[in-house]
């Protein structure tokens, strides 16, 4: 929107890495305004901008902050006089008028604080403002991974980055921009600069209904597992902050799961009787300048780098840390930061201008895709139950993209496989509509299912109990009793030198321990990290 003539590059699709991986929660900035007031102001001031220029992205659920028999009863008036002195709306209401809108809530809470938290769809919001930059001249590489930096003495001069099918690319910038959250560091290395990014661990639990309506969190001091956040048709509750070594590697315990599902029990008792259908996470980019800490007490503020100013390496700039919800500030601040190393001013516009399909800024409702569903009833077929999503809406999203897109590509850009099914009603209906669509070979769309199949899994696997095991034994018929998938074709690995055969989906860069294929790894005999679907003589031995 600045006039620049830009390149974003993202080695995977987009929102694969942390964003598209964390709780949905557009922050009022009450989550940190005791402990963090800087991050907190940034998070309400665009919490205020998001709704105008991303309302559709957002569902406007409010939020409430409880004091439970467990919390520290000070803490409320702590919280009051923070969000005074922020400036951050919050109004105490009588504990049985919370209960009253919030019926599952725990009956012993004893205050209760009503706050402008929301919901954001990250998915959407990331579609849509890469479609407006698209619109302003941008151009967008997904699948093309940053391997080296290119310098010319001490001034960087753009990067190498390497596409599905080995190619590499030179790409030539004036200014290179490192946004890559968990990851900056290694990019920063490339070029031969040192930026501390200390990666975050968190783990979040769906469960398969909506068991609250609004953003409800503890009223205390953020730690694990206090706030559930309704999302679309599900609630998720999260989440741990572990510092891990990889941000590509490190696994989600059993322990940990069973810590999210006992502390939602103190919100909302009966929590753990709830069906619980997915577990994932995510790492936080933690930029950490000085020495390490308790990653819970790093800010969650961001932070911009001028590596000329702070390494003497000019034509670089890295932004890490920060929020979703501060993402357009980020973005408004790291390019400010190019503009001044360029030697140019041009103002900003983002704050003000809508974003596609948010302008007339009606913010995101529940029974929005009810609306649009019932509206073509009788001329399109339903693809998911679940997430109500349409062919019609499918098809363009298949046909839109330039290389075949992988099922969880589709997953992203439309929640198809996200509900309570997990993808066991219309996935096969997914992939015999791909297979049309784009006339892949039946091998390629088998390893298209396949994929996606195992993707799911890893997330499913570990929470296999009570009636989401039924739902996953339902599924694991419909998959191997009707189609019989561990036996169909499948496309042969390419010879290492080969070029990328484009009726082969494309695959999403999954952490280093996951990245190969389902049926690779099958034929490698290997199991993985214990995430792995078993094969289905081992999984009749199983309860
Ligand atoms: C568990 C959890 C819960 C959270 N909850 C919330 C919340 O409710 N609300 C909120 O506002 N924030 C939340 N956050 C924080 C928020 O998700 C992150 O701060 C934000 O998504 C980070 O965005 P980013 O663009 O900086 O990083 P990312 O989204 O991780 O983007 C970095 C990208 O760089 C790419 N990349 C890495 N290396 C390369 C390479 N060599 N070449 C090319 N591309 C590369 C990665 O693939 C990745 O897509 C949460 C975080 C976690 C972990």
């Amino acid at each position: 929107m600045r006039g620049f003539s830009t390149v974003l590059v993202e080695r995977g699709d987009l929102a694969t890495g942390t964003t598209g991986r964390f709780h949905g929660l557009l922050h009022s900035g009450g989550r940190y305004v005791v402990k963090d007031p800087k991050a907190a102001e940034e998070c309400y001031a665009e919490n205020v901008v998001l709704r105008r220029i991303a309302a559709d992205c957002i569902e406007d659920t409010g939020g409430l902050f409880v004091t439970t028999p467990a919390d520290d009863p000070g803490y409320a008036d702590r919280f009051l006089q923070s969000c005074a002195a922020t400036g951050i709306p919050a109004e105490e209401i009588p504990a049985a008028e919370a209960l009253r809108r919030e019926p599952r809530l725990n009956p012993r809470i004893s205050r209760a604080i009503i706050v402008p938290d929301a919901t954001v769809d990250a998915w959407k919001t990331v579609w849509t403002t890469a479609r407006s930059a698209t619109e302003h001249g941008a151009q967008i590489l997904t699948y093309h991974q940053v391997v080296d930096m290119t310098r010319d003495g001490d001034t960087v001069t753009g990067a190498v980055v390497r596409d599905r099918s080995g190619a590499e690319v030179r790409i030539r910038a004036e200014i290179t921009i490192n946004a890559t959250g968990a990851w900056a560091g290694q990019i920063a290395a490339m070029a031969g600069c040192e930026v501390k990014v200390l990666p975050g661990k968190g783990i979040m639990v769906a469960t398969n209904h909506r068991l609250v309506n609004m953003c409800v969190n503890r009223c205390e001091m953020p730690g694990d597992g206090d706030i559930i956040v309704p999302i679309r048709t599900v609630s998720v509750i999260g989440t741990t902050d572990v510092q891990v070594a990889d941000p590509d590697d490190w696994p989600i315990t059993r322990a940990e799961i069973d810590e999210m599902i006992t502390a939602g029990e103190a919100l909302v008792p009966g929590f753990r009787e709830a069906r619980t259908l997915r577990v994932w996470g995510g790492v936080r980019p933690l930029f950490q300048d000085d020495a390490p800490a308790e990653t819970r007490d790093v800010t969650r503020a961001h932070a911009v780098l001028d590596h000329k100013t702070r390494d003497g390496v000019a034509g670089l700039v890295t932004i890490t840390g920060g929020k979703f919800c501060t993402y357009r500030l980020m973005a408004q601040d790291a390019v400010d930061a190019a503009c001044k190393a360029l030697g140019t001013s041009r103002p900003c516009h983002t704050a003000d201008e809508p974003l596609p399909d948010s302008q007339d800024q009606s913010f995101y409702h529940i029974s929005s895709r009810l609306a649009g569903r019932e509206r073509t009833l009788h001329a399109d077929q339903l693809i998911c139950e679940c997430e109500l999503v349409r062919r019609g809406r499918l098809v363009a999203e298949i046909e839109r993209r330039e290389v075949p897109p992988s099922l969880d590509d589709i997953r992203r850009a439309l929640r198809l496989g996200m509900g309570p099914c997990q993808g066991g009603f219309c996935m096969y209906r997914a992939t015999g509509i791909l297979h049309e669509e784009r006339h892949l070979s039946a091998a390629a769309a088998d390893d298209a299912m396949l994929d996606f199949l195992q993707e799911r899994w890893k997330g499913v696997q570990p929470l296999l109990h009570g009636d989401q095991l039924r739902q996953a034994w339902l599924d694991d018929w419909i998959f191997q009793g009707v189609l019989d998938v561990e036996h169909l074709p499948h496309v042969e690995p390419a010879p290492a030198d080969a070029p990328a055969g484009h009726d082969v989906p494309s695959r999403v860069q999954l952490p280093a321990q996951e990245r190969k294929s389902a049926r690779e790894r099958r034929a490698a005999g290997q199991r993985g990290s214990g995430q792995q679907r078993p094969a289905r003589s081992q999984k009749r031995t199983q309860p």
